[in-house]
């Protein structure tokens, strides 16, 4: 479907990158209000986040202040004229939020990845003229993502904006959460009215890594950065280990390199221009190699036909991944990258022997 959206500078005219920071959760009114001074001090165009109702995976963990934090949140409005926004994952919480003045909402991770909650939300949010984010749910699922979007659209909202916030990944990692840049790549590519940005906090589950993601999302030209900030993170009732202080989130916004999305300067557009022709050149050639292999590898299906053979061959197909690891580590390139490029070939080339031995 085609989105009504309003254009984000029309409704939160801001300068790259817009900043969202504030504690994973708000817990005592001194917590809120001492951390909203800090900000407000050093980024006084910040919107200010804080969970009330926080998704905890296991009961008896801290589960937000609830309703009573929303007075907070008036306060941080009033006394630091700072927009405030939390997470809301039920028809109360909207409820609350709309009685309390917050200006914007955030759907979280779990509740993106639930279509019947998304829709109840867009349900009470039908005619409500407020500003809503979507964080990606927590599997890579684009089209869950993209529909709790397209609900909320139907419903009237027409200022939303996306967070990539890394996904749920079985393997330990570095991060805690895995961030999937072609995600939002994708998004990008399928809904280019929606701004996007990234939350590093989740994604780096720690300070150490946060500043290179953040990097690395505006590289991608994000519009803007959620970062958890509390007044003392050590002390913090929930995501302790990844909150970093206001005085370290400055040091980390300011290391950031903003770059412009086109180039401003004659002669490196044309040098940009001359790379990009070489680049255009070598895919080409890319993919006529890559159909000259296909047809040496339509070649072969035909012989295991004709012998009688299984088009699976594991111990070749071991192989080729073995040599092209070696070969693509000579050159430069990390092995998890070559074996997702050729499990891709590869893939392709049983398809197209499985049809010769149909056809
Ligand atoms: C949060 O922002 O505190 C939060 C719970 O995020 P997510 O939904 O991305 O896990
Ligand atoms: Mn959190």
């Amino acid at each position: 479907m085609k989105l009504k959206l309003q254009a984000i500078q029309e409704w939160l005219p801001h300068n790259k990158p817009l900043l969202i920071a504030g504690p994973c959760s708000a817990e005592t009114r001194e917590q809120v209000l001492e951390t909203a001074d800090k900000i407000a001090q050093y980024f006084p165009n910040a919107i200010y986040r804080a969970g009330l109702w926080k998704p905890r995976s296991r009961a008896g963990n801290f589960e937000g202040v609830g309703n009573k934090g929303i007075k907070w949140l008036q306060e941080v409005r009033e006394q630091y004229n700072l927009k405030v926004c939390t997470e809301v994952a039920s028809v109360k919480h909207i409820e609350a939020c709309l009685k309390g003045n917050v200006d914007m909402l955030w759907i979280g991770a779990r509740t993106t990845a639930n279509p019947f909650s998304v829709q109840e939300i867009a349900n009470a949010l039908q005619g409500v003229d407020i500003p809503v984010m979507v964080k990606n749910p927590i599997s890579d699922d684009l089209e869950l993502w993209i529909g709790a979007i397209e609900r909320l659209n139907l419903a009237g909202i027409n200022k939303i904006i996306a967070i990539h916030r890394g996904i749920f990944h079985p393997k330990e990692t570095e991060f805690r959460n895995q961030p999937m840049w072609e995600m939002p790549i994708q998004l990008k590519s399928k809904l280019p009215d929606v701004p996007i940005i990234c939350d590093p906090s989740h994604i780096s589950g720690n300070p150490r890594l946060l500043p290179q993601i953040a990097q690395k999302a505006l590289d991608l030209d994000m519009d803007g950065l959620m970062i958890e900030t509390h007044i003392n993170p050590k002390l913090a009732l929930s995501d302790a280990a990844q909150q970093v202080t206001p005085a370290q989130l400055k040091k980390i916004m300011s290391a950031l390199v903003i770059r412009n999305q086109a180039c401003k300067n004659e002669k490196l557009t044309d040098k940009l221009e001359s790379l990009r022709e070489q680049i255009d050149l070598l895919d080409d050639e890319l993919v006529d190699l890559l159909a000259r292999r296909m047809a040496l590898s339509r070649k072969i299906g035909k012989f295991k036909k004709d012998n009688n053979v299984t088009i699976l061959q594991i111990r070749r197909w071991k192989k080729i991944l073995q040599t092209q690891s070696k070969h693509g580590a000579l050159v430069g390139f990390d092995e998890k990258f070559i074996h997702a490029l050729f499990t891709l070939v590869h893939d392709e080339s049983i398809k197209a022997q499985t049809e010769v031995m149909n056809g």
